[in-house]
């Protein structure tokens, strides 16, 4: 085997045909046409009548697919080098009527000949999202996934702006926003969702305007409303995933307590100065954000609206690792952050995780905890008395 070959020197070998003479050959009887790629590039299209054989499988199953080493056999690939490979290997195993499709499925696609897509994806979307379904974890069924999910935003601010950013873009189909907010020129700095032009505007239809813009595939959901405790139930309970990017202690135990009742899995950041922090939260697989800071600090210390200062790239850093996890727990892949707080402090550069443990004595997720019937949901302590400083 002669391992330093170049791929033309292959082709030299071999034959080679074009897409519009391998359609008209297929039309005819007895031709075998056999796809050379991996599974998930065979399940985003794939010419019709096509056996898939992976690459590393050519030599060990064509005997499966193919017993005739006479018959006429057709492969292709994506751009007509690993069917060229796999054309000479046939040719070895004395196959006498083997050849490749020149240029592979990418020039019968641009010739406009007809090709089996995954269903549920637009040529838009398989072109818009090529870069997400070129990667194996993901694929066409983990597009897929995304473009069915509807995740919900606590706020769309700091972390809002940049989650929301990059959720977009990586076609979440449904993005809700809860923020009451204006958006005002010190935002600006970090928000960049929004721009100067908009200053004034509600931030949810600023952040909406920006998502349409990016990507119609997006439906954006605005709540103009403050979270509490009569309408959060309400709101998060058609969400499959929720951003928590509150600025206050209140709105994240209110959150907490519900999404824990509605079993619904919260990805929470928080930021301060040059520090931030993160972790996941899947009710009763891992803790939650009680187990974790049972009571808030004193108002003296709890950073509240607007006053603290924060680098601006920040709210970037930490919102995207949470556009990241939330990416990670649609698409079913990778390990979320349950069970562990990181914390990046950006002047040092350094990232450190922290074990978190479920707390026995958690009165919202322990063993112990209360069941509140169906009736009670909603009706939560009110915490207004934290944020009053
Ligand atoms: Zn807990």
């Amino acid at each position: 085997m002669a391992t330093t070959e170049t791929i033309e020197q292959v082709k030299e070998r071999i034959e080679e045909v074009d897409p519009t003479e391998a359609l008209e050959e297929l039309k005819g009887d007895g031709v075998a046409l056999i796809d050379t790629r991996e599974p998930y590039e065979h399940l985003e299209a794939h010419i019709d009548g096509a056996e898939l054989v992976r690459p590393a499988d050519v030599v060990d199953r064509i005997e499966e697919v193919v017993p005739d080493h006479s018959q006429r056999v057709l492969l292709y690939c994506a751009s007509g080098n690993r069917s060229a490979r796999a054309a000479d290997e046939l040719r070895e195993l004395g196959y006498e009527n083997a050849a490749s499709v020149r240029g592979g499925i990418k020039a019968w696609e641009a010739e406009g000949l007809p090709v089996v897509m995954a269903e549920g994806m637009t040529p838009e979307q398989r072109n818009r999202y090529s870069r997400h379904t070129l990667l194996p974890e993901v694929g066409v069924e983990g597009q897929l996934k995304l473009l069915n999910a509807k995740v919900l935003l606590l706020g769309a601010g700091g972390l809002g702006a940049p989650s929301a950013l990059y959720l977009a873009a990586a076609g979440i189909g449904t993005i809700g926003l809860v923020d009451d907010d204006e958006v005002d020129e010190s935002n600006l700095q970090r928000q960049v969702i929004h721009n100067t032009e908009r200053i004034g505007q509600p931030k949810t239809e600023s952040a909406r305007k920006t998502i349409e813009a990016l990507n119609p595939d997006v439906e954006v959901i605005e709540h103009r409303v403050r979270l509490d405790a009569s309408n959060i139930i309400d709101i998060i309970s058609d969400y499959d995933v929720i951003v928590d990017g509150a600025d206050n202690f209140p709105t994240r135990y209110l959150l907490n307590d519900a999404s824990v009742r509605l079993r619904k899995p919260v990805v929470s950041a928080s930021i301060l100065a040059f520090d931030g922090q993160i972790s996941t939260f899947i009710p009763f697989e891992g803790p939650c954000y009680r187990c974790l800071y049972p009571t808030p600090p004193p108002p003296e210390l709890a950073p509240s609206c607007g006053a603290a200062g924060v680098l601006g790239v920040m709210a970037g850093v930490m919102g995207l690792l949470q556009a990241n996890e939330v990416i990670k727990l649609v698409a079913e892949i990778g390990e979320p952050l349950v069970g562990r707080l990181l914390l990046y402090d950006s002047l040092g550069t350094h990232f450190t995780e922290l074990k978190v443990r479920r707390d026995p004595e958690c009165p919202i997720c322990g063993p112990n905890a209360e069941e509140i019937p169906e009736s009670e949901m909603g009706k939560f302590p009110d915490y207004e008395l934290f944020c009053a400083a």
